[in-house]
């Protein structure tokens, strides 16, 4: 099979599940968009992806996005930032990404907008913590609230929403629980800060039905679109 036909097939089958989920919520698919999470692809695969129709990319590492970036050299991509951003990093990510989801504390939400020379706002999600495990980045569900509203304060950047990467679980019901908390937590806050926060950023390639079913706008999918990581 083509690289090609390959990516229409995949890309075929994600918006399928995408679209029975939606259905299963009484929601239009339309409200979902979905992210390929690119992350080790090469960009081959990428490009045949493109081609497909994909339109939405989201990289973790700086370096290896902004080399797929050249390589590609695509204007029609939407490129997301979906890792863990270092604070020396703000100024690049600030220039090259149109969606940054990982955005955990003021001073980095600062950088990322002092740097922004784009013509707009820069997209910024704020990634909590949901399942309070020490092993994750993200800010505590109980400080959120107030982050928020100094985030939403930043010239230059626009709080989109909450992003969230649950503890993993094989159970729909736990799963469940983690993105309805999420939800939960973005419309108390909008509603105690007037905001209007429209995006949740949840759902990979395991939980994404879980996710749509708890009001998720962004599914991040990697694995069961691409195909496995290649290793390093
Ligand atoms: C890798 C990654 C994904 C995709 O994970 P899959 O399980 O392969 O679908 C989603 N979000 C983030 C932040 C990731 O790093």
């Amino acid at each position: 099979m083509s690289n090609l036909d390959y990516a229409a097939k995949q890309l075929n089958k994600i918006r399928n599940r995408i679209a029975e989920a939606a259905k299963n919520a009484a929601r239009s698919e339309s409200e979902v968009s979905l992210i390929g999470a690119s992350k080790m692809q090469s960009e081959n695969l990428l490009s045949a992806f493109i081609a497909a129709g994909l339109t939405d990319l989201g990289e973790n590492y700086l370096q290896e996005a902004l080399d797929k970036q050249n390589q590609l050299n695509d204007n029609s991509v939407a490129w997301h930032f979906i890792g863990h951003i270092q604070s020396n990093k703000t100024k690049l990510i600030a220039n090259h990404f149109s969606w940054v989801h990982g955005v955990d504390r003021f001073k980095i939400a600062n950088r990322l907008a002092g740097h922004n020379q784009q013509a707009t706002a820069l997209k910024v999600l704020l990634q909590v913590n949901i399942d309070d495990e020490d092993s994750k980045s993200g800010i505590a569900p109980s400080a959120a609230a107030e982050l928020c509203d100094r985030m939403a304060q930043l010239e230059n950047l626009s709080l989109e929403g909450l992003m969230i990467i649950p503890k993993p679980q094989t159970d729909t019901q736990k799963q469940a629980k983690s993105f309805a908390t999420a939800r939960q937590l973005r419309d108390s806050i909008n509603q105690r800060y007037g905001l209007s926060m429209r995006h949740l950023s949840m759902g990979m390639s395991s939980d994404l039905e879980a996710a749509i079913a708890e009001g998720s706008t962004m599914v991040r999918i990697g694995t069961d679109l691409f195909g496995a990581r290649p290793s390093k």
